[in-house]
């Protein structure tokens, strides 16, 4: 069901009924940041919540996307329909190139049953985090059974789309050191499953042991991170991975911490949205604004600090709504 208000019902429907062309357009609309793509994620959100949510993250060069590949395939075999939304927020490319660069996925491109789409930080208004989530919605709303979520993630706290995944996978290859310090650090948070791919390598058992020595440190909940290794290129060790994601989705189904999580992720979002459009229009007030500039002279003839000017603002800002009200 479709609201009545429809901002644009024909694409909605068309969306709805799992066109490719329809999903295609309805991305654009939320990457461009036009206001039709927000009110079509409006008028499809009650029909989300069904797709499997996998979120891949690790290094460039890891083997993410070899890997979504030959998910994808799997998928594919077992009749489900798969979208793949791929998120590098350290590309300044163009859609098109990032795609380009995409070989390990061409051979997907013919299927219907298979829909793939890239997106780099190319200075989004909304930002790359929201357009990434709304775009997932939108893959959820068409009816895709797994929405495959790829990201490059060293650390990157910025783009957290990968919180909205029901289950997050960790792309490591052996000699990757940086990334087990991360893990180690708290940069990077634990994932549900651990993948050391390239398990060609002869440092994989280093590499293993490594984690495990991490792992062994973390605080252990009622679900065992699991490490696979697998050779993505020859397709090795990823029916193993297949078999950790259904587990883990079983297992959060069962402890009902599926829902939680879901709850979590979406209370940070609305957060993240709601300071977004506070910070647009603090940013838009105080484009011209006498009394904030004559603040800045302040503070930068250290009559005023930095702090104290912000309490300031926040303070006026406050007296200014009540005033409104
Ligand atoms: P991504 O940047 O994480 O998406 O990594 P890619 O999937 O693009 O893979 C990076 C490079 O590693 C490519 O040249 C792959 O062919 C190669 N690669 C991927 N998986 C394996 C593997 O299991 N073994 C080896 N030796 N190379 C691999």
């Amino acid at each position: 069901m479709i609201g009545r208000m429809a901002a644009n019902p024909d694409l909605a429907q068309r969306l709805l009924d799992g066109d490719r062309r329809a999903l295609a357009r309805a991305i654009s609309l939320v990457e461009d940041d036009d206001p039709d793509g927000w009110a079509l994620v409006k008028d499809v959100y009650a029909n989300t919540g069904k797709a499997v949510i996998t979120g891949i993250t690790g290094a460039p060069g890891a083997g993410k996307s070899t890997l979504i590949g030959v998910l994808v395939s799997n998928r594919r075999a077992a009749d489900r329909t798969v979208a793949v939304l791929s998120i590098d927020p350290t590309s300044p490319f163009t859609q098109g190139a990032l795609l380009g660069d995409r070989i390990r996925l061409t051979e997907h491109f013919l299927d219907p049953g298979v829909f793939i789409r890239s997106m780099a930080n190319r200075g989004a208004l909304g930002g790359l985090s929201e357009a990434s989530l709304q775009t997932a919605l939108l893959m959820d709303a068409a009816g895709r059974d797994d929405v495959f979520l790829e990201t490059v993630g060293v650390g990157q706290a910025e783009v957290d789309i990968i919180d909205h995944a029901d289950t997050v996978v960790l792309v490591l290859m052996p000699g990757g050191g940086d990334s087990v310090q991360a893990l180690k650090a708290g940069i990077m948070e634990i994932p549900d499953i651990i993948v050391v791919n390239k398990s060609d390598h002869p440092m994989t058992p280093t590499m293993v042991r490594e984690i495990r020595g991490v792992l062994s440190l973390a605080p252990q909940g009622s679900w065992k991170v699991p490490i696979v290794q697998t050779e993505a290129v020859a397709g090795k060790g990823v029916e193993e991975l297949m078999e950790k994601l259904i587990e883990h989705r079983a297992h959060i189904e069962q402890e009902g911490t599926l829902s939680e999580r879901r709850r979590r992720n979406l209370r940070g979002e609305v957060i993240a949205l709601a300071t977004g459009r506070l910070r647009r229009q603090l940013e838009g007030r105080l484009a011209q604004d006498a009394q904030f500039e004559a603040l800045i002279d302040d503070v930068l003839a250290r009559e005023l600090d930095p702090a104290s000017a912000a309490t300031v603002i926040l303070e006026r800002e406050i007296a200014e709504r009540a005033d409104a009200t």
